[in-house]
């Protein structure tokens, strides 16, 4: 059976950055923030269903999901927000099984950022922790997506607390240091999964 290791951090914690290194190293990643914007591109059956839901009023002139409209009604609105989730969880799910079933290298990663919050943690073997502390998240958050920080500090509140993701780790990288860092650590860590496999 093939190794399933997740990798989990907050907001701007460096999963990307992480994920990106170990498909450098020939890992491959399957990431759910990209299946669940995958699964709703235009034509898909997803997107019907979120459509039969949420009416036509949904879709943007390109036929593609208007986000921010959807994001708008399901925060008011927590039954429609259940209705969503009912639409995109088992959906999500198996395409991510799907993706990870397909992988060929010697480990596959799960790069999910709410992999505890979202019950996915059941799928995978291991888990790897990307932490920082909250600074340096509310920082390099907010210098890449050009907003506030206190906008990042409220994303930061609704995820999982550093202390309690990092109590789940069986393998923690910080990222608190350069980039050059980052990828001593993220070697570390790929030593570190492979020795679990033999
Ligand atoms: P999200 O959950 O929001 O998608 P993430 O965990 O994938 O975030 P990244 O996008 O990888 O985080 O990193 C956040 C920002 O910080 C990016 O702009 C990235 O280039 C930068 N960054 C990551 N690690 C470092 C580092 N060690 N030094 C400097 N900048 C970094």
């Amino acid at each position: 059976k093939k190794l399933i290791i997740g990798i989990t951090g907050g907001i701007g914690s460096g999963k990307t950055a992480a994920t990106n290194i170990f498909q450098q190293l020939g890992i491959d990643v399957v990431d759910a923030d990209i299946v669940a914007r995958d699964i709703v591109k235009v034509g898909s059956p997803v997107l019907d269903l979120i459509v039969k839901q949420f009416g036509k009023g949904i879709i943007l002139a390109d036929g593609s999901l208007n986000r921010a409209m959807l994001r708008q009604q399901i925060f008011s609105d927590n039954a429609q927000k259940l209705a969503l989730n009912a639409i995109m969880h088992p959906a999500i799910r198996a395409e991510l099984l799907a993706q990870l079933d397909a992988a060929t290298s010697d480990y596959v990663l799960l790069s999910a950022p709410l992999l505890f919050e979202n019950g996915l943690e059941k799928y995978v073997d291991k888990v790897i922790v990307v932490d920082v502390d909250e600074s340096v998240q509310m920082r390099r958050a907010s210098d890449r997506d050009g907003v506030e920080p206190s906008q990042i500090e409220a994303i930061i509140n609704s995820q999982l607390s550093r202390h309690e993701r990092k109590n789940k780790a069986d393998f923690i990288i910080d990222n608190s240091g350069s980039l050059l860092m980052l990828n001593e650590q993220v070697k570390a860590a790929h030593i570190w999964a492979k020795n679990l496999i033999i």
